[in-house]
């Protein structure tokens, strides 16, 4: 009698258990759902050239963002103006606008937690010559014009940024 006792007690706490672990638990999309970010990536015309994209897409892949889209694409002046309004009145305008039309480029959607912040963290300081080590501006940069990738600097930006070039995604 007694060992049927302990016996249903054990079964009734792990039951209790089981059903206050269902009730706390948080759902587990909500969570990937919280931090789970999109930003936009342009491999600029210099690391296309110089045959670097599958380089760049191997860190890309290698730091755990996933391609949510990507393609070549070559930007008209008019359009690299558009991309990189922000920028119009300051003295690298026109240099910037030449160079990012000068040949093809890779547009990428990445996607990652933080993903702004992290594909920035990835692509190092605007300056290669200030980039850290083994960040993407470090390896396949060459000057301040010349940096090889594009990353948004904001979510807002990403968002306006991959609409921009995905009206689909
Ligand atoms: P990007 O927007 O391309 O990801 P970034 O956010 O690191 O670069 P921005 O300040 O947005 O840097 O400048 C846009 C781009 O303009 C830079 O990537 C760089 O190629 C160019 N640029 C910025 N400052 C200078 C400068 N002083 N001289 C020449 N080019 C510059
Ligand atoms: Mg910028």
């Amino acid at each position: 009698m007694r060992r049927i006792l302990s016996l249903v007690l054990s079964v009734s706490a792990l039951l209790l258990m089981s059903i206050t672990w269902l009730l706390l638990r948080k759902p587990v999309s909500t969570e990937r759902k919280d931090h789970m970010e999109r930003t936009l990536a342009i491999i600029k015309p210099d690391a296309v050239m110089a045959k670097n994209t599958g380089n760049i897409v191997n860190v890309i892949e290698n730091n755990d963002f996933s391609i949510v889209a990507m393609y070549k694409t070559r930007l008209t002046r008019e359009k690299a103006e558009n991309f990189y309004a922000v920028h119009k009145g300051k003295g690298f305008f026109n240099e910037l606008v030449n160079f990012m039309a000068s040949g093809p480029i890779v547009v990428l959607v990445l996607e990652k937690e933080d993903a702004v912040k992290a594909w920035r963290n990835v692509m190092g300081d605007t300056n290669p010559a200030n980039a850290a080590p083994g960040t993407i501006r470090n390896l396949y940069g060459t000057s301040i014009g010349s940096n090889a990738v594009h990353g948004s600097d904001a979510t807002t930006t990403a968002t306006d940024e991959i609409a921009f070039f995905f009206p689909n995604v």
